[in-house]
C-alpha cells in the first residue's frame, strides 16, 4: 500500500470491498488487474475532470467506458434527470419520455424503422441475436476475433487453434453444444467469411463491431464492411452491427452512416442511455414485427425504457443532434491525437495513436492493424508503466492497454493541451528509461 500514498484512501476501500465483490469489483476490468496499484475509487466527475477519494483530480479518457460524450455531470442531463426524479422513478408502464427518445432515435437515424430499449448493451445484443433467429429460421453466429459484444453465452467464444472455424469457449461455465453454432473468424479477412457461407447453410446472422473498439481500435477497410453486407443479402442472413460504442459517437448515424452501409439490426448502449442504463436494438419495421408481443420472438424487461434513464438519453441525444457537434468534437480529437502523433514519430517511438472522430487508442506498434492478433503485446508492458505515470500526474486513461480512450465535448483546450503535454512526457519516461 505504502507504493501508492496517492491511492491510501483508494486501496483501503479496495480491501474493503474485497469482501463484498468477487475481486472488489463488479465490472473485472475495473480491478486494475493489467496495471499497477490499487484502483482508484471515484468520488465525484464534472466536466472532463474526475476527483477520487484521495481528492485528486484527473483529466478523464475512460468516460465510463464511452456512455459520457457530454463529459461528467454535463448540465442539462443533470437537469433532465432531477426532472425526471421528481415525478417517480419507474412504473413499469409506457411513459411519453419513452416515446420522445424513441422518436429522436428514429427521425434521425436512416436504417432504423423501429427500436426497443433494454438496459444494457448485452442484453441488447442477446436481444439482436434471438431475433436474428426467428426471423431466418437460421441457427449459426459469425462473429470475429477481438470483437466484444457483452457477456452473451454464445458470443464469449474465442477461435479454437489450428484450422477449426468453431470457437472455443472464453469463460467457464458455457455448455460446449452453445458454442458450435457461434463461427469465429479474424477481421478484414472476407475469404474466410466467404468460405464460412460456402460450408455452412444455417447463417442466421454476422455480428460485427463496424469500428472494433473493444480490443484496441481495429479499423475495417469499407470493403471488408460491404462484403460482409453483400454475403448477408446473397445468403438470407442479417447482417448486425454492434454499435454500443460507435452509436452516436463517430456520429449520430455511427458506423452505420459513417460508412454508409446499411445493416439488418443495430445495437446500442453507452451514450444512448447518456449515463445511466439503457441499451437497444432496432431495424427495420418488417423484422421488429417479430418481437412480441406483435411477433413470437420473446423480449421483455422489468426496468425497460426506465423513465429517468429514457430522460438523460434525451437530453444527451438531443444535444449531440445539434448544429456542428460531431465537426467540433472530431476536430478537437483530430488534434489532440495529431499533436501527440507528430511527437512520436519525430522521436521514432514505437507507437501511434489510432483515431476515429473521438475515438482514441495507443497502437504500440509501428504498422497500421486490423486484426487481433496483430496487436504489439510488447505494447502492453509500455502501457502499464505510460498509465501509472499519467495516474501521477492527472490524467485517467482506462486501465488497459486494450482499451480506447474518449474525448468529450467537456475536454476544453486547456484541458487536452495539459493532456498532450503529459502523456508526452509519459512516453520519453516509458521509452528511455529501460522498462
Ligand atoms: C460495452 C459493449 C457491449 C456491452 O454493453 P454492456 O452495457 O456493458 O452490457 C456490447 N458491445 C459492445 C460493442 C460494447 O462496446
Amino acid at each position: 500500500m505504502n507504493e501508492f500514498p496517492e491511492r491510501h484512501n483508494s486501496a483501503q476501500l479496495f480491501e474493503e470491498a474485497k469482501h463484498y465483490f468477487p475481486g472488489g469489483v463488479n465490472s473485472p476490468v475495473r480491478a486494475f488487474k493489467s496495471v499497477f496499484g490499487p484502483p482508484l475509487f471515484i468520488k465525484e466527475g464534472s466536466g472532463c475532470r474526475i476527483k477520487c477519494e484521495d481528492d485528486y483530480e484527473y483529466i478523464d479518457f475512460c468516460a465510463s467506458w464511452g456512455p459520457l460524450i457530454l463529459g461528467h455531470n454535463d448540465p442539462d442531463v443533470r437537469a433532465a434527470i432531477h426532472t425526471a426524479v421528481d415525478r417517480g422513478t419507474s412504473f413499469g408502464a409506457p411513459t411519453r419520455r419513452g416515446n420522445e427518445l424513441g422518436a429522436l432515435i428514429l427521425q434521425n437515424h436512416r436504417f432504423l424503422e423501429q427500436i426497443r430499449f433494454v438496459s444494457s448493451g448485452t442484453e441488447a445484443v442477446m436481444s439482436a441475436i434471438r431475433l436474428a433467429r426467428g426471423f431466418t429460421g437460421k441457427t449459426k453466429i459469425i462473429k470475429f476475433e477481438g470483437c466484444y459484444h457483452g457477456h452473451v453465452d454464445s458470443l464469449l467464444v474465442k477461435a479454437g487453434s489450428g484450422l477449426a472455424t468453431f470457437g472455443v469457449s472464453s469463460s467457464a461455465g458455457i455448455p460446449a453444444n452453445f458454442i458450435k453454432e457461434t463461427i469465429v473468424l479474424p477481421l478484414d479477412d472476407s475469404k474466410a467469411v466467404e468460405e464460412a457461407f460456402a460450408n455452412n447453410h444455417d447463417i442466421a446472422a454476422v455480428i460485427i463491431e463496424p469500428i472494433p473498439a473493444n480490443n484496441g481500435l481495429l479499423l475495417q477497410s469499407p470493403l471488408f464492411l460491404q462484403k460482409l453486407r453483400e454475403l448477408c443479402t446473397n445468403y438470407g442472413s442479417l447482417l448486425i452491427f454492434d454499435e454500443v460504442i460507435s452509436g452516436f459517437r463517430v456520429g449520430f448515424e455511427g458506423a452505420a452512416g459513417h460508412y454508409q452501409i446499411k445493416p439488418d439490426i443495430l445495437t446500442f448502449g453507452k451514450i444512448i442511455g447518456g449515463g445511466l442504463p439503457v441499451g437497444a436494438f432496432g431495424a427495420r419495421r418488417e423484422i421488429m414485427q417479430h418481437i412480441s408481443p406483435v411477433g413470437n420472438v420473446y423480449q421483455a424487461g422489468t426496468l425497460s425504457a426506465n423513465p429517468v434513464a429514457m430522460a438523460a438519453g434525451y437530453a444527451t441525444l438531443q444535444k449531440i443532434l445539434s448544429l456542428g457537434f460531431y465537426e467540433q468534437l472530431n476536430a478537437k480529437t483530430t488534434d489532440f491525437v495529431g499533436h501527440l502523433n507528430q511527437y512520436v514519430a519525430q522521436k521514432g517511438y514505437a507507437l501511434q495513436i489510432e483515431q476515429i472522430g473521438s475515438i482514441f487508442w495507443l497502437n504500440f506498434s509501428r504498422n497500421k492493424i486490423t486484426r487481433a492478433d496483430q496487436i504489439a503485446q510488447e505494447g502492453m508492458e509500455y502501457f502499464k508503466h505510460l498509465h501509472l505515470f499519467l495516474l501521477r500526474n492527472g490524467v485517467y486513461l482506462g486501465p488497459s492497454g486494450y482499451e480506447v480512450g474518449f474525448v468529450s465535448y467537456a475536454h476544453d483546450q486547456v484541458s487536452l493541451e495539459k493532456a498532450a503535454e503529459t502523456i508526452i512526457r509519459g512516453l520519453d519516461y516509458c521509452f528511455t528509461s529501460k522498462i
